[in-house]
């Protein structure tokens, strides 16, 4: 038997069933016409966000970074929630505007811009977080054709990143921002260029638990952007400090200690240096926002015996949830929580090994769980499924198709 990690808090049960919001998911289901599903939560976003405004100083604002959930109803629920928007192509532009955001709100991320959506996001308005001189020259010569000043900000490529960190992405050689040490010369390059100065952005690193880890990484970044605006000579009109809070995936794993992150923030802000007295500072989070509020919703459609092991095949899989399955930046796979929807709460009496339908050995979505009995026609629900699943997934991979998603 393998665990399985811990459900979320916030769903509840009718009549035996998983509910979310208010509804039980078969009703869902049906509602949407088909499975795979992803329902996302209205009721765990704003929780979220408002346990987010409560441990934080009012002083630090929060952007929501749309590459973990593009769906169009979630970018424009999170719209009135939240400060800013961080977009890393010109694709999750044209949702953010789709979604009614004002392009003053939105700052535009990630390495290989190419022209046209620099021209997009200049003409737009949108804050470009340069992530080399060389994207930076391209900005300020588009927005010479264009007559009109780009707002950029530089992206610095740290020379430390969170501890523990599931993903680094700052500190040493890296595609991402421009190295510390040169960034005061870009800097005076694109302002005396004529730019609209917008200060830096420094992002260390995604999905840490630990709070000590977090709070030392804003304290460096705090350091950092203060030593930066002293060499450039400007003071930063914004310093977006990155985030990184993950949530639970697995057994054994806990929740960030949101309090202590955010009175050790305020007891900073408290005692910024000088340079700081006009800056914005705003943190970027994406999974910590929305990832406890979604849940993949997939039927078995198949119960097979192989060599005494009990396997539930569902009509979902890694095409949706790669993450899930084990092969979206881990090492040793382990159970997401998941559940059997349609029997939420009955006692766990088998071991399970549940799979999708695709016809590879790697599509995984619960291994030797304990599950009550589940048959054909069951419903199984993946948790922690609001980021980086609909479209981090190869949906396209054995031609199943994209799963439904609807914002409940
Ligand atoms: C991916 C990314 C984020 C979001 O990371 P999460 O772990 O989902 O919070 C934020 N900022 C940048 C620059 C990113 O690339």
């Amino acid at each position: 038997m393998k665990p399985v990690g811990p459900i979320p808090s916030g769903y509840a049960s009718i009549d035996g069933e998983l509910a979310i919001g208010g509804q039980r998911v078969s009703a869902l289901v049906a509602d949407a016409g088909r499975t795979p599903l992803f329902v996302y939560s209205r009721s765990h976003l704003d929780a979220r966000v408002a346990e987010l405004r409560a441990a934080l100083p009012a002083r630090i604002g929060l952007n929501y970074a749309v590459k973990a959930n593009p769906h169009l109803a979630v970018i424009g629920h999170m719209a009135p929630l939240v400060d800013g928007f961080d977009i890393a192509s010109s694709g999750e532009l044209a949702l953010c505007i789709a979604a009614g955001i004002d392009p003053v709100r939105i700052s535009f991320a990630g390495p290989g811009k190419r022209d046209d959506e620099l021209e997009a996001a200049i003409a737009a308005g949108v804050t470009l977080n340069c992530e080399s001189e060389g994207e930076a020259s391209r900005a300020l010569t588009i927005g010479a054709r264009l007559g009109k000043a780009p707002r950029m900000a530089i992206r610095v490529n740290p020379s430390f990143d969170i501890k523990g960190s599931g993903m680094k992405m700052g500190g040493g050689a890296k595609p991402f921002g421009v190295d510390a040490d040169r960034v005061p010369a870009l800097a005076r390059h694109v302002i005396d260029a004529g730019a609209e100065w917008r200060g830096l952005h420094i992002f260390t690193g995604s999905q840490t638990l630990n709070a000590d880890a977090i709070i030392e990484a804003m304290r460096n970044v705090l350091d950092l952007a203060a030593n930066l605006a002293d060499a450039i000579g400007h003071s930063l009109p914004k310093l977006n400090m990155g985030g990184g809070l993950g949530i639970p995936y697995f057994p054994g794993d806990t929740p960030v200690d949101l309090p202590r992150v955010g009175a050790a923030l305020a007891e900073r802000v408290n005692d910024l240096p000088p340079v700081f007295a006009e800056t914005e500072l705003c943190i970027e989070l994406g999974r910590y926002l929305v990832g406890e509020a979604g849940v993949y919703l997939t039927r078995v459609i198949d119960r097979k015996v192989s060599h005494g092991v009990t396997y539930l095949v569902t009509d979902g899989g890694l095409h949706h949830q790669l993450a899930a399955s084990g092969n979206f930046g881990t090492v040793v796979r382990r159970n997401y929580p998941s559940a059997i929807a349609t029997r939420y709460g009955e006692e766990a009496i088998e071991e399970v090994n549940i799979v999708g339908c695709l016809c590879t050995p790697l599509d995984r979505l619960a291994d030797a769980a304990a599950m009550p009995h589940a048959d054909v026609g069951d419903l199984v629900a993946v948790f922690c499924a609001g980021a980086y699943g609909a479209t981090a997934s190869p949906a396209a991979f054995l031609g199943h198709g994209p799963a439904a998603e609807i914002l409940v």
